[in-house]
C-alpha cells in the first residue's frame, strides 16, 4: 500500500489541520500535483532544471580516509555541491514548476534559519515570480546575512513580530497570508511538513536523491543495497529523499539523526526521540510541547535543526520502526565537522554535521565491511561564525 491515504494520514500522523477557507486551496494543489507532476513534460522540465541550474546528479563519494577512521564503508552524496549549497534547491525548483503549472503569480514561503527563503528566492528570481518571505524578527536578527542574500535576489521579507518572533510565528503568518490570496499565490513549504499533499510533494521531489544513490551505489561497489542509510533531520525532508527510494528494501536500515542540542535534558530538538503527538504547522505529528499542548522552542547549533516539530512521515517511520532515530548534541556535530574537514577536504553544513557526528559514535562499532550512504545535506560556509565562535 502506498502512503499517504487519500486523506493524507501516514498511519495516525498527518492530515489537513487548517482553517476551513485553505481546505480548496489545498484540493486544488493536490489535483494540480497528481495531474501535473506525472506528465512526460513536467518530468523533462524539472529533470532540465535540476541538471542545468541546480547541478545533479551530484556525486555518491566513498570517503575513503573517514572510512579507514571509522573501520567501516562511507559513501557520501554530495548534496552540498548543489547550487545555494544544499539539498533544499530540489524542492523549492519542484514546487515552482508546479506553481508556473498553475498559472500562480506570487510566491510565499516562511523561512527560520534563512536557507528555505534563499532556495525559493533564488527560484522566484529565475522565473521572475514575485516572492514574501515571513521571517521572525529575532530570526532576522540572527540571520542577517541570509536576510540580506534574500533582497538581493529581489524578495520581500517581511518581518513577523508576534510571538517568540521565530519560524512558529513566521509559519502561520504565512498561512494567514496564504487564506487571504489562494487565488494567486503559492505557497512553498520547505519540508517534509505541513498539511497534505505537502509531506508526500517534498518527499517526492526530494527523492532524487535516494534514487541517484542507488544507482551509484551499485555501480561504485557492484552490490544491490547498502547496509545503512544515515542523514541528520530538522524537518525531515533530505533524510525523507534518501529512505523513500530504499523503503520496500526491509534490509536497508535507515536512521535519521536528530539535533539534542546542549543535551536531551536541556535544550534539544530532538522531536521524534524527545517529543509527544500533537498538531504543528497543520499536520499530526510529532513535536516539543508542554503539558497545555504548547509548542516549546527548540534548539539546536544547527540552525536547520531547530525546529520543534517533524515530518509526520517520519513519526510513522518511528512508530512502525521501518526507521531508527538517535541524537547528536552540538559538541558531538562540531566534532563530526571537524573531522570530515581534517579527513576528506570537506566542511559540511552542521546539520549535516550531526549526520557525521553518529558515525563518529558507530566507530569500530559497525562491522569491517558495513556500507554506509550517508546524505551530506549542505555545504560549511553558512556556518563558519558559528563554528568560529563554537571552537574558539
Ligand atoms: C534545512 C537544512 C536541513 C534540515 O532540513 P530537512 O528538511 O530535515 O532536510 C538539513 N541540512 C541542511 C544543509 C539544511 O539547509
Amino acid at each position: 500500500m502506498s502512503l499517504p491515504d487519500r486523506r493524507g494520514y501516514f498511519g495516525s500522523f498527518g492530515g489537513r489541520f487548517v482553517p476551513e477557507t485553505l481546505i480548496p486551496a489545498l484540493y486544488e494543489l493536490e489535483k494540480a500535483y497528481k495531474e501535473i507532476s506525472h506528465t512526460r513534460d513536467f518530468k523533462r522540465r524539472l529533470d532540465y532544471f535540476l541538471s542545468e541550474y541546480a547541478g545533479r546528479p551530484t556525486p555518491l563519494y566513498f570517503a575513503e580516509r573517514l572510512s579507514e577512521y571509522l573501520g567501516f564503508n562511507v559513501f557520501l552524496k554530495r548534496e552540498d555541491l548543489l547550487h545555494t549549497g544544499a539539498h533544499k534547491i530540489n524542492n523549492t525548483l519542484g514546487q515552482i514548476l508546479l506553481a508556473l503549472e498553475m498559472g500562480k503569480k506570487r510566491i510565499i514561503a516562511e523561512t527560520g534559519a534563512g536557507q528555505h527563503g534563499v532556495a525559493t528566492a533564488t527560484v522566484c528570481a529565475r522565473f521572475g515570480l514575485k516572492c514574501v518571505v515571513y521571517m521572525g524578527r529575532e530570526d532576522m536578527k540572527r540571520q542577517e546575512l541570509n536576510v540580506f542574500r534574500m533582497r538581493l535576489l529581489g524578495a520581500e521579507v517581511v518581518p513577523v513580530d508576534t510571538g517568540a518572533k521565530t519560524l512558529k510565528e513566521a509559519t502561520s503568518q504565512a498561512i494567514r497570508d496564504w487564506v487571504s490570496n489562494v487565488r494567486d499565490t503559492f505557497y512553498i513549504i520547505g519540508s517534509v511538513v505541513g498539511p497534505h499533499p505537502y509531506p508526500m510533494m517534498v518527499r517526492d521531489f526530494q527523492s532524487v536523491i535516494g534514487r541517484e544513490a542507488r544507482t551509484q551505489f551499485r555501480k561504485i561497489t557492484g552490490k544491490r543495497l547498502p547496509d545503512y542509510l544515515v542523514a541528520c533531520v530538522g524537518g525531515g525532508s533530505n533524510a525523507m529523499g534518501l529512505f523513500y527510494p530504499f523503503y520496500k528494501d526491509e534490509k536497508v536500515k535507515m536512521i535519521g539523526v536528530e539535533a539534542a542540542g546542549s543535551g536531551l535534558n536541556n535544550m534539544h530538538a530532538a522531536s521524534l526521540c524527545r517529543g509527544s503527538a500533537g498538531v504543528l504547522h497543520g499536520a499530526m505529528t510529532m513535536l516539543l510541547q508542554d503539558k497545555d499542548g504548547q509548542v516549546l522552542n527548540a534548539h539546536s547549533i544547527a540552525a536547520g535543526l531547530d525546529y520543534p516539530g517533524v515530518g509526520p512521515e517520519h513519526a510513522f517511520l518511528k512508530e512502525t520502526k521501518r526507521a531508527e532515530y538517535v541524537t547528536v548534541s552540538d559538541k558531538q556535530a562540531l566534532k563530526g565537522l571537524s573531522v570530515l574537514s581534517r579527513l576528506e577536504g570537506i566542511i559540511p553544513a552542521l546539520e549535516s554535521a550531526h549526520a557525521v557526528g553518529f558515525l563518529l559514535k558507530m566507530r569500530r562499532r559497525f562491522k569491517k565491511n558495513t556500507n554506509v550512504i550517508m546524505c551530506l545535506s549542505g555545504r560549511g560556509d553558512k556556518d563558519m561564525h558559528t563554528v568560529k565562535d563554537a571552537l574558539v
